[in-house]
């Protein structure tokens, strides 16, 4: 009897040692792969987190070297006091605040009658200038999530980095506009030769990355720059003489300028856009126009939200905003 418990005794304390042994080696095996997991998750995240702010800086960059250079322009334009005073960010469309009153006594489009239009209808045209940059990618989201088509009026960014980005812009059905290849004013406007020559290169460059040839175009600074010493109209000839139209705006969201606020952004387009029956709408894609992404959504509600309001994208139907009369 004594020998049958003892070896029952020895099976049992042998079950547990198995059992022990089982535990440990799992043990021993998690605590292995656990780490290995987290790490190869860090990993990754880091990866695209360095991406993303390697793809900031670029931006940054881009933007500090045509700040520079636009503001020495300015400096020794009529209005380079006023634009000083503006700040940083003020280097895009920088006669826009100064001018847009008589710019729309010039142009008043609060009865116009869109080609495309049925009777009633009020046509909101939400345009994103200076793009791609590393926001692009988040408005474009923004855009899908509420089934809303824009136009990106774009600039020349070879950056294989942007590829995707252009070719995305065109694939989900937006339309894609010119806002020259530089954007450098002080090039850009020294003579027709010096504009046309940055017209094709952009151009080109479109066409060879979304294989779209735009037909649309929006002068860097509007068609009521101040900043040209060469008539804006001879511009529009060289773009006339390749049957592209160009546009300005008439309601601003006003993110270029300094201290621009998510909520700042969102009144000036909701404000305004119930005083015109066609709207195009001024918006910035730029790296450092973060409130511009984070207003979007809300603007994009409320302009839904308003009687008889469609937001579309602008086509060879839309009746273009224009500051100057050509
Ligand atoms: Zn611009």
């Amino acid at each position: 009897m004594t020998s049958g418990k003892e070896g029952s005794k020895k099976k049992t304390y042998s079950k547990r040692i198995a059992r022990l042994r089982k535990l440990i080696v799992g043990a021993v095996i998690a605590s292995c792969l656990i780490p290995t997991c987290i790490c190869v998750i860090l990993a990754i995240k880091c990866d695209r987190l360095s991406t993303a702010y390697a793809q900031s800086q670029a931006d940054l960059e881009w933007y500090r070297g045509r700040f520079g250079t636009e503001m020495e322009i300015l400096a020794g334009s009529d209005s380079g006091d006023a634009l000083a005073s503006l700040g940083s960010s003020a280097f895009e469309e920088p006669v826009y605040e100064e001018d847009f009153e008589s710019d729309m006594a010039i142009v008043d489009l609060s009865g116009a009658q869109n080609p495309e239009d049925i009777e009633g209808v009020r046509y909101v045209y939400l345009t994103f200038d200076d793009g791609p940059s590393s926001s692009t990618n988040d408005i474009l989201d923004i855009l899908a999530e509420y089934d809303v088509k824009a136009t990106f009026f774009v600039c020349g960014k070879p950056d294989a980095r942007y590829t995707d980005v252009y070719k995305r812009i065109v694939d989900e059905g937006h339309t894609l506009g010119m806002h020259s290849y530089s954007h450098k004013y002080s090039t850009l406007y020294s003579s027709v030769d010096a504009f046309s020559e940055d017209f094709e290169q952009l151009r080109l460059f479109l066409v060879n990355t979304t294989g779209v040839w735009s037909k649309y175009y929006r002068f860097p600074g509007g068609s009521s720059n101040d900043v040209s010493k060469v008539p804006m109209t001879d511009f529009v000839s060289v773009l006339d003489d390749a049957d592209v139209t160009f546009f300005d705006w008439n309601v601003s969201a006003g993110d270029d300028r300094a201290g621009a606020t998510k909520e700042t952004i969102y009144n000036n387009i909701v404000s305004n856009v119930p005083r015109f029956k066609h709207c195009v709408v001024l918006l910035h894609d730029a790296a450092d126009k973060k409130s511009t992404v984070e207003a979007l959504p809300e603007i994009i509600e409320a302009i839904l939200a308003m009687d008889d309001t469609v937001i579309v994208p602008i086509t060879d139907d839309t009746l273009p905003v224009q500051h100057i009369k050509y």
